[in-house]
């Protein structure tokens, strides 16, 4: 990368999964010295090949390019760690809880025990994951009591933004960086810290965000409910769309010419999933009810629910197409991952789908193009093809779940001799109505009419 005039620094990343190891290979990129840490030996393995245990488009080049100019490490021991450097970025994983809606603060916490009684001196560490409001400060409580005499460890927290399909631009050009310190320390490093890891990245405009940890925490759920709450509207007004005969996409374009509102985020489909909004909207709910803000957030039930109703109706969208019974009947699943250019199967709406099907007695056999190995561990009772037109073998109704480019540009014509019928469902209102239609296939979409 051109331009480079900072020193180098030496960093580390905790929790080595989407968002960590995409970090430790973008911090390389900018010139640092990254050291990843994971308890996954398989993963770090893994990366230490130079090989990304999941799919991130222009991330294997990153990671190679970095571990070959002898930048880039990874181990599964946390006293590496603390002898590596003194900047720390936390990037572990906090899934839903088990029972209920709140975020699981386990690993983190975990990462946060393991670190600490062996750090010496001053370090500073970063929080990336996304946590409920209040979690910096009960971890700094943590950390006071568990750092060895002498030390200095301060926490920050900086949230992560990125997209999975665009991590490494996302966290190499960020739209912007967010930054939360404790705001009882006075003597706080970590805007200095901050800058200078980031300064190429600031150097090129990117807003930074300084402001405390409930305010950093907060921006990140607040993101991520918007995103959903766009989605959802979108998806709701589709549910009055079907009963008129109305096109919920023309609809879409014409509001989202409307700058204050924006097209992106209002397509109609099969709703949201993934590792993210879910439950982020949940954990969020959780704890503004905890916090005693009952009636703040409830909308995002609303939400929530809209986007699940959207999994059912597909299922009856499909069974429709099948004249009413889906039992005994062939289905192709086109696209598994939750997006494209994922391979991301986290409460992936596509496979939820094809799992409701199988379970009212049709054969479902999915196919994408990335997240076969995911789907299979998650869903072992589907049947699984090799390409879009294996899936598509004698099948009786063809859906399409996942909006892969593959699947947008696929030619009627190549599906036409391998299916028992003509019918193809769009769950992602991602295909071209009037060529399907015109090829002699019966099409119909999620969300009501679509024109030609
Ligand atoms: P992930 O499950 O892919 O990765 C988490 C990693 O942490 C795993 O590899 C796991 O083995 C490791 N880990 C767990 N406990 C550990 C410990 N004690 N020490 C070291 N490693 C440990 O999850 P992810 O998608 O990378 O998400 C991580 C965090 O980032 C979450 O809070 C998530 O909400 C947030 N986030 C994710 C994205 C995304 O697109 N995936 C975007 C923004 C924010």
């Amino acid at each position: 990368r051109a331009g480079r005039t900072h020193k180098d620094m030496k960093l580390t990343t905790i929790g080595c999964g989407y968002l960590g190891a995409t970090h430790a290979a973008c911090m390389a990129e900018l010139g640092h010295h990254v050291l990843g840490v994971d308890v996954d030996a398989e993963k770090v393995a893994r990366l230490r090949d130079g090989d990304v245990p999941f799919f991130e488009p222009g991330l294997a080049d990153v990671l190679r390019r970095n571990i070959d100019a002898g930048r880039l490490q990874f181990t599964t021991d946390y006293h590496e760690v603390a002898a590596f450097g003194s900047v720390h970025f936390l990037g572990v994983g906090t899934p839903q809880q088990q029972r209920g809606h709140a975020a699981d603060t386990g690993h983190v916490e975990a990462a946060i025990d393991s670190l600490t009684p062996l750090l010496r001196g001053q370090h500073l560490i970063i929080g990336k994951s996304t946590v409920p409001v209040g979690t910096a400060a009960s971890l700094a409580q943590r950390i006071a009591v568990l750092a060895a005499p002498g030390s200095d460890v301060e926490l920050a927290w900086s949230p992560e933004f990125l997209r999975e399909g665009f991590a490494v631009e996302d966290t190499l050009e960020p739209d912007r960086l967010v930054l939360g310190t404790d705001p009882q320390r006075a003597d706080s490093i970590a805007e200095q810290v901050v800058a200078e890891v980031y300064r190429e990245v600031l150097e090129s405009g990117t807003p930074f965000i300084r402001t405390d940890w409930a305010t950093a925490e907060l921006v990140k759920v607040a993101a991520n409910a918007f995103l959903a709450t766009k989605i959802s509207f979108i998806n709701a007004v589709s549910e009055v769309c079907e009963i008129v005969d109305a096109d919920v996409s023309t609809l879409a374009d014409a509001i989202g010419y409307d700058q204050r509102i924006g097209r992106k985020f209002l397509n109609a489909g099969v709703g949201f999933g993934g590792g993210c909004l879910p439950k982020d909207i949940r954990a969020f709910m959780a704890r503004a009810e905890e916090l005693g803000a009952n009636q703040a957030l409830r909308f995002l039930r609303e939400v929530d629910a809209v986007n699940m109703r959207r999994r059912g109706a597909l299922v009856d969208l499909v069974a429709d197409a099948c004249g009413g019974e889906v039992l005994g009947t062939n289905i192709a699943m086109l696209g598994a991952a939750f997006k494209p250019e994922s391979d991301d199967v986290r409460d992936s709406p596509a496979l939820n789908v094809a799992g409701q099907l199988a379970l009212r007695g049709a054969p479902v056999t999915v196919f994408d193009p990335k997240a076969m190995d995911n789907s299979r561990r998650m869903y072992p009772m589907l049947r699984y093809a090799e390409s879009a037109s294996d899936a598509c073998e004698q099948a009786d109704v063809v859906v399409v779940a996942t909006e892969w480019a593959e699947f947008v540009h696929m030619a009627p014509e190549e599906l036409t001799p391998v299916v028992r019928n003509r019918v193809i469902v769009d769950g992602r209102r991602c295909l071209d109505p009037g060529m399907w239609r015109s090829a002699g296939w019966t099409y119909s979409a999620i969300g009501g009419a679509t024109r030609d």
